[in-house]
């Protein structure tokens, strides 16, 4: 297969698009270590039904994003990493002068400041290996932006300008360093959102989907995490070798508008 020989690391993937790309590297044949900052028998247990399901090595690790000592000791205590996949985040809906403090503290740590910390930490493990892949989650919301997410706008505009820079210092290296942006996804982090944007507008679950969320997607579609998995799966591929420094989106439109 594709990726065998290769080890991904996936921040943030537990649940929803990381746990996404975990199970395509691992159908595509790369080992895979899972992360979140919990510690419970459902994280191992994700792990174990991968490596079940694929016939991969999957760990599970936990480490807090929101440090970038446990950025750097996930890195680590993976023993290697040609795949790193920057996925790990949260959102925060509030106008810029209600917006608390310590919610745009922890969203530039783990969405922004994640990628930097295991970024660093795995550059020298890509080298010694000859070959790497950096691949960041960062979002529509990295290209352009919404009304009263403006630590996540802030975060996500800063990991595409971070990818660039890491494909700049790596230009001459058999590495990569890619931005995926995608659109609406349906994970649990967007089904967050839902409760607070209904009352925000006086919307139906229905309207806000259709008429708040997806208004910006042209397609209409929520993208699926088996799109983005195969998108990052593409990223790693020795097709993309000459793919850096950039970002693609998977977006149904939106960013055309
Ligand atoms: P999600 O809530 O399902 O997943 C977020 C993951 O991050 C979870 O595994 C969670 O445990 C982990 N996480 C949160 N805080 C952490 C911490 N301190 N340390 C380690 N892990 C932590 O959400 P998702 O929609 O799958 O989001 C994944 C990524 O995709 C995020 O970076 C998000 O910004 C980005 N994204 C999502 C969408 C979307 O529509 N869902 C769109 C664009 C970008």
């Amino acid at each position: 297969m594709t990726l065998s020989g290769k080890t991904a690391v996936i921040t943030g993937s537990n649940s929803g698009i990381g746990l996404g790309i975990a199970w395509e590297m691992a159908r595509a044949g790369a080992d895979v270590v899972l992360n979140s900052f919990t510690d419970r028998e459902e994280d191992h247990a994700i792990a174990a039904s991968i490596a079940k399901e694929t016939g991969v090595t999957a760990r599970y690790i936990q480490a807090d994003m929101s440090r970038g000592t446990e950025c750097r000791a996930l890195i680590t205590q993976a023993g290697r990493c040609d795949i790193l996949i920057n996925n790990a985040g949260i959102q925060h809906v509030a106008p810029i002068d209600e917006f608390p403090e310590e919610k745009w503290d922890a969203i530039v740590a783990i969405n922004m400041s994640s990628a930097f910390h295991t970024t660093a930490a795995a550059l020298p493990m890509m080298r010694k290996a000859g070959w790497g892949r950096v691949i960041n989650i960062a979002s529509a919301h990295g290209l352009t932006a919404s009304p009263y997410k403006s630590a996540y706008v802030a975060a996500k505009h800063g990991v595409v300008g971070l990818t660039k820079t890491t494909a700049l210092e790596t230009a001459e290296e058999p590495i990569t360093a890619n931005a995926i942006c995608p659109g609406y996804v349906l994970t649990p982090l967007v089904e967050a959102q839902i409760p607070d944007t209904m009352k925000e507008y006086d919307m139906s679950r229905e309207d806000v989907i259709k008429n708040v969320m997806l208004t910006r997607q042209p397609s209409k579609e929520f993208a699926t995490v088996e799109q983005l998995g195969g998108t990052a799966v593409f990223l790693a591929s020795n097709a993309a070798a000459q793919i850096t420094g950039t970002t693609i989106s998977v977006d149904g439109g939106w960013t055309a508008l």
